[in-house]
């Protein structure tokens, strides 16, 4: 498929519409409520871009907002009861404060058949919805919006084109994510993520070490790159580019100490990514590798393309490759058809691995999914036995994992006062476990040595080495 990279005059006309937007948003207040993954908080932060340069000021207070944006998730469930309880709030609000904008966007305005709910439920009183393609229109519809008074509703299911140069407000001065990607062509059968963003398209890796050099020079000191496949990066490109090569280049990038990444897939763990993350001092060694199931049988109708073994062997090999490696997983229970020995595979995976931390779901089902439709959904209650115990061997073994930091000295970024222990200063070691210890403020911002002198389950406690 052919990328369309966005012309520098499709995105000055949009820069065109920020200039108009001023003199109605000058003054004004936004909000955005996020949902789901990094890269919907890494759109979000260019949301809030767009939103700054049109003249809105950022409120904690949504409530006293003139511009509230919904940026929506469908990965699970849960997420839109949430959305729509605060679309039912927010209807209420609208009420009496009547210039109030309200905006949604992200996953759940690409299926039809939750914008059909949004119609026919409080969604009459958003002022405008738009997809995850065409984001980089957002100042032309909130100006159409505004200036009109009429809804605005633009979703496009094409998926072929790239923005580029949005402005960005990020959260963090130290830390910041960058897309490489978008979409994914895997097609996991109880995933909605290649119907709602498409097929992948990766950026040009200039554009990418330009945006990262870029972040070098404002003092940023952590590059975190999201896809949802980001190990099959580049193989779109019109001169195909491995994700290892791009690293690489990454990794020669001045001022930068962490490199990380999220999302890379099993199958696609090259040997030469392997090599590239074992050489490379900037690179995490902590690897988030998706399990989802320990179960050959459940691996294979989840179309995951590899078994139980293979993924154990990939975890040998990488633990041979590259010392002091450490993983992370995300792991999904109660998929359908998944028998109790299916299940005990998985806690058999969590035992031989023993990751660092891992993100533990109940299999939830997602309309349009291959998944969706199979006849051997599993009882709630046998999911939420099996995922009370998954829970609880995991937790053993993130103590285990956190005791042996204890003693170590680890080079942190030390990131701020703690939030919830303001007299702490906070970071994070490599593995991305959070340390708290005592420091004064001229520390925040550079990489220290921290001695490891206690674990305390979520966190670990150091001093200055
Ligand atoms: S790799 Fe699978 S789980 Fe991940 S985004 Fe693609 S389809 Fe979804």
């Amino acid at each position: 498929m052919a990328i369309k990279v966005l012309s520098d005059e499709e995105m000055r006309v949009q820069k065109g519409f920020i200039e108009k937007m001023r003199s109605f948003a000058t003054g004004k207040m936004y909000h955005i409520f996020t949902m789901g993954c990094q890269l919907n908080e890494n759109e979000s932060e260019k949301l809030a871009g767009m939103a700054s340069e049109m003249g809105y000021s950022f409120t904690d207070q949504p409530e006293t907002a003139d511009l509230v944006i919904f940026n929506t998730c469908c990965i699970r469930e849960n997420a839109e009861d949430k959305i729509l309880g605060q679309l039912g709030y927010f209807k209420a609000l609208k009420r009496t404060k009547t210039d109030m904008v309200l905006a949604l966007c992200g996953c759940m305005a690409q299926e039809p058949h939750m914008v059909e709910k949004f119609h026919k439920t409080h969604g009459q009183h958003l002022d405008l919805i738009f997809g995850t393609h065409n984001l980089y229109r957002f100042p032309e519809l909130l100006y159409e919006a505004v200036t009109t008074q009429k809804k605005q509703e633009d979703i496009w299911e094409m998926d072929g084109t790239l923005a580029e140069d949005i402005p960005i407000k990020r959260d963090s001065s130290l830390k910041a994510s960058v897309t490489i990607m978008y979409g994914c062509n895997n097609f996991c059968s109880y995933c909605i993520v290649p119907y709602v963003r498409g097929r992948e398209r990766s950026r040009e890796p200039e554009k990418i070490l330009e945006e990262i050099r870029g972040l070098a020079k404002d003092g940023y000191k952590e590059i975190t790159l999201l896809g949802q496949n980001v190990n099959s990066y580049g193989k779109d490109l019109a001169n195909p580019m491995s994700f290892a090569e791009l690293l690489k280049e990454i990794c020669k990038v001045d001022g930068i100490f962490r490199i990380r990444f999220m999302s890379p897939h099993p199958k696609d763990f090259s040997d030469e990514l392997i090599d590239v993350i074992a050489t490379e001092e900037k690179v995490t060694k902590c690897i988030h590798l998706p399990l989802q199931s320990g179960s050959t049988n459940v691996l294979k109708s989840m179309n995951r393309k590899y078994t139980k073994e293979q993924y154990l062997a990939l975890v040998d090999k990488m633990r041979v490759k590259i010392p002091n490696v450490t993983f992370t997983t995300d792991i999904i229970v109660g998929f359908p058809g998944e028998t109790e020995e299916d299940f005990l595979d998985t806690m058999d995976v969590v035992r031989r691995v023993r990751y660092d931390s891992a993100f533990t779901f109940v299999y939830s089902r997602r309309v349009g999914t291959v998944a969706d439709k199979m006849e051997n959904q599993i009882e709630e209650e046998v999911k939420k036995e099996r995922i009370g115990r998954l829970i609880e061997l995991v937790n053993s073994i993130l103590e285990e994992q956190n005791e042996k930091f204890v003693g170590t000295i680890q080079k942190v970024l030390v990131e701020g006062r703690s939030k919830t222990n303001p007299e702490m200063l906070t970071g994070r070691i490599e593995s991305g476990k959070v340390i708290n210890f005592s420091g004064g403020d001229d520390l925040i911002g550079k990489v220290i040595d921290l001695k490891i002198t206690e674990q305390r389950k979520w966190y670990l406690t150091g001093v200055l080495a």
